[in-house]
């Protein structure tokens, strides 16, 4: 792991070395209204990885305070893919269990002429706002007395009054440079169902107002979060302040969001390719939720590998897609074990090769400790079509007439016939075994530049492969639409041959199929009936000087 610090520790360090905290306390704060998604990957290796670092926690608290769009699926799948992500969090909260401390610190506001109850519609609050040039115009309720706001928020809380009807408002300062400054909204009419708290409430507190008394209730150090919320930071210091916490107080620090070039970073737009049947549910392989990312077969040590490498900065900027393949790719060359799988099947009679045998065959030479697999061998074998040519361009090392290639794992064999059809379409080859030339004992003599892949006709397995593209194509003409740029080809299921010893394999198990790319075993597969996703190919794509 890298040492050096990012900005964020080194806030971290200056507040233990000051005094100012003695524990560092994080939390990770998800809205329950969709599955996360790559970028909350990196929300949850920071926070995470300070709670590491420095020895101290952090918090899993479902921000729930908006009652209309959330579902316990999402909980549950929030929960189960930061474990699949290797965290484990201190305390899992409901933000929604405070809805008592948040009304408390409401009716403190008011008691100190710091909130009043105000009849104005939405509209004419935003009339009223002012702009970044001009002031605001006060409200007409702003000078209500403590007394008649008091009765009038319990009577909001009540139900005496309909949704949109009044609001509470935090009496701030209507000439503030910041307009979230303004006399900001902490509270609103909204006659709705919780999840949590059924119909107890009718009030509702608003995200700005909320979520810094969640951190200073929890006691919460540093609340991370994007930059979008830098110019509310006053607001929340002002919440924690004027609520009267205590210290230390939580303070508010902003980094850059991730940004991966065509990948959707919305939970509402990922909600609709769900509810249109565009993909096949949350978790379907191309999704860049977790759970997508997931069945995909990435595995999570490059996930956090690629967040690590990214950083964290305080400049937005967008990540080239193949950055991420191309962490996925290495860790998978040193963990994940090969396999062969012919994709376009050339029969391949070996004329001289009686009998069969057991060949035992390594499984990745790049591990530490070497284990071998044992791969059945006969007559009749599959290789890859673009592996042999009737025709060869000079210098082609793969099978050709009169040539020589390894099998993998295997022997060397000669062509002896390419038997074609009416058409002139190669449709067998007739090839026989050079004595000597196992793999592991070859005494042949005979040195042959290329190795293939293949498989046992007789024991190897039909299989299905989804070849996976992202689901948006390049940007081009200017045009960012994900409407306009969903990708329509971006899964193509094709057939395929596989070595027996897939048979065995569970879901979720990665390998290199051989020359080809690294795939991983999908649930969907059933008894003979394999399904894999491709996961990523074999090349790698990323340029960093991009
Ligand atoms: P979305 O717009 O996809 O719903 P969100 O920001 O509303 O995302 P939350 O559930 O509120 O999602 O996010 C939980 C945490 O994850 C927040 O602290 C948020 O800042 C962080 N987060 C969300 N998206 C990203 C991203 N692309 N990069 C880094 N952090 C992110
Ligand atoms: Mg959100």
């Amino acid at each position: 792991m890298d040492e050096s610090k990012n900005f964020i520790e080194d806030i971290i360090d200056a507040d233990l070395s000051s005094g100012k905290v003695t524990e560092v306390y994080t939390r990770f704060p998800p809205e329950p209204n969709g599955y996360l998604h790559i970028g909350h990957a990196k929300s949850l290796c920071i926070n995470f990885g300070i709670k590491a670092k420095y020895g101290g926690k952090c918090n899993l608290r479902f921000d729930d305070t908006n009652p209309s769009k959330e579902d316990a699926e999402y909980v549950e799948s929030i929960k189960s893919d930061i474990r699949w992500l290797g965290f484990e969090w201190d305390k899992l909260l409901f933000a929604s269990d405070y809805f008592d401390v948040m009304f408390d610190c409401a009716v403190k506001l008011i008691n100190k002429g710091l909130a009043y109850v105000s009849d104005e519609s939405a509209e004419e609050i935003r009339q009223r706002r002012g702009t970044l040039y001009e002031p605001g115009i006060e409200s007409p309720d702003r000078n209500r007395s403590v007394e008649e706001n008091l009765k009038l928020f319990y009577e909001m809380r009540d139900g005496v009054y309909p949704d949109g009807a009044k609001v509470l408002r935090a009496k701030i300062d209507m000439a503030s440079p910041n307009l979230n400054m303004r006399d900001p909204v902490i509270y609103r009419v909204l006659h709705a169902s919780h999840h949590n708290t059924g119909d107890k409430w009718c009030i509702y507190p608003m995200y700005d107002f909320a979520h810094p008394i969640e951190d200073a209730y929890e006691g919460i150090t540093h609340s991370i979060c994007t930059l979008e919320f830098e110019d509310h930071r006053p607001l929340y210091d002002w919440v924690v302040r004027e609520c009267e916490f205590p210290q230390p107080l939580p303070q508010q620090i902003e980094f850059a969001r991730l940004n991966i070039t065509n990948t959707i970073m919305s939970k509402r737009y990922l909600k609709k390719l769900v509810d249109e049947g565009k993909v096949m549910g949350w978790d379907d392989p191309r999704m860049p939720t977790l759970s997508g990312i997931r069945r995909r077969g990435y595995p999570p040590e490059a996930i956090r590998d690629f967040c690590e490498r990214i950083g964290v900065s305080k400049a937005n900027s967008e990540v080239q897609e193949s950055y991420l393949e191309s962490c996925v790719r290495e860790n998978l060359n040193r963990t994940a074990d090969r396999v062969m799988v012919v994709f376009d099947p050339l029969k391949v009679v070996l004329t001289d090769y009686e009998g069969s045998e057991e060949l035992s065959v390594e499984n990745n030479a790049m591990a530490e400790v070497q284990t071998y697999r044992s791969v059945p061998f006969s007559k009749e074998i599959y290789i890859d079509r673009s592996d042999f040519e009737l025709t060869p361009p000079p210098k082609y090392y793969r099978l050709k007439p009169d040539g020589y290639v390894r099998l993998k794992g295997a022997y060397i064999i000669h062509c002896d016939q390419a038997v074609t059809d009416d058409n002139g379409n190669v449709t067998e080859l007739r090839c026989s075994v050079v004595p000597n030339s196992k793999s592991g004992e070859d005494t042949c003599g005979i040195k042959v530049k290329g190795v293939i892949q293949w498989v046992d006709a007789s024991t190897c397995a039909d299989v299905t492969v989804r070849k996976l593209q992202s689901l948006l194509t390049d940007v081009k003409d200017g045009v960012t639409d994900f409407n306009e740029r969903f990708n329509a080809d971006s899964m193509r299921i094709v057939t395929a041959k596989a070595e027996r010893s897939l048979l065995s394999a569970k879901a979720g198990d990665r390998f290199q199929f051989m020359r080809v790319g690294y795939y991983v075993l999908d649930r969907d597969s059933r008894d003979d009936k394999l399904v894999f996703n491709e996961i990523v190919g074999l090349r790698d794509s990323f340029n960093p000087a991009k």
